[in-house]
């Protein structure tokens, strides 16, 4: 896979487009800018790499608009040695994000063969994001408690593992709602273990799959 002055020239506009629509973490813009969202798509599909669009992967799922990317990983106020559980791995890419920003990512899919493509195609990209199969819904016990999660696909509501799987302080990003247009959440956990809500306007995700989904 190569990176070419090509595909650099065009992620800059790429960033140059998600800032203009509002995206102003430095880091965030940095990492967009440094990582080549081309080698996440197919590559007979490479002039649509770098438009702010999502993008279909196989199995019926897409990889997210640079935008929505973006405005996820912002609200997710990212620190170095983060511990983030990711729920919908896809094609990988918000996971490679949330890495580049020095965070340690735990990523669910629940599509066995997106898992398994996705699984070894990190690996060959040198990142150590540890990738598992099944139902993010229940989080990753075993791993937990984690500072940050991430839901990447549309959740009709927020699993009570999940909260006791977040660290007090910490905080989960989730497209929340049951239609085609759910309304961004960030939840807060208190200390006293109480949830505090903030909402950041109107998105469209895939749905999130249950426990039964077919692979
Ligand atoms: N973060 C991805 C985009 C995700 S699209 C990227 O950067 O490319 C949503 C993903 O969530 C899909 O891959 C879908 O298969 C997965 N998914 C749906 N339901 C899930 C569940 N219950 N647990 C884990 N992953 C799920």
């Amino acid at each position: 896979m190569e990176d070419s002055y090509r595909h650099q020239g065009m992620r800059k506009k790429l960033v140059d487009t998600i800032r203009k629509k509002g995206i102003c973490d430095e880091r965030v813009l940095e990492v967009i800018g440094s990582i080549p969202r081309h080698f996440f798509l197919d590559s007979s599909f490479l002039e649509f790499a770098y438009e702010d669009k999502p993008f279909p992967i196989g199995s019926g799922q897409t990889i997210s608009q640079p935008y929505t990317v973006a405005f996820q990983t912002e609200l997710l106020q990212v620190k170095k040695g983060d511990k983030i559980l990711e729920i919908g791995t896809g094609s990988g890419y918000q996971a490679c994000v949330l890495e580049a920003l020095g965070a340690k990512v735990f990523s669910v899919e629940r599509q066995k063969r997106l898992y398994d493509k996705t699984k070894e195609f990190l690996r060959e990209l040198g990142y150590h994001i540890k990738v598992f199969y099944g139902d993010g819904n229940k989080g990753l016990p075993t791993y937990g408690p984690f500072d940050k999660i991430l839901i990447t696909a549309a959740a009709p509501n927020l699993h009570e593992n999940l909260i006791d799987q977040l660290k007090p302080g910490g905080t989960i990003v989730v497209p929340l709602g049951h239609g085609a247009v759910q309304t961004m959440m960030r939840y807060t956990k208190q200390l006293t273990g109480e949830l505090t809500a903030e909402s950041f306007g109107a998105f469209r995700f895939v749905p999130l799959l249950g426990d039964k989904a077919n692979d």
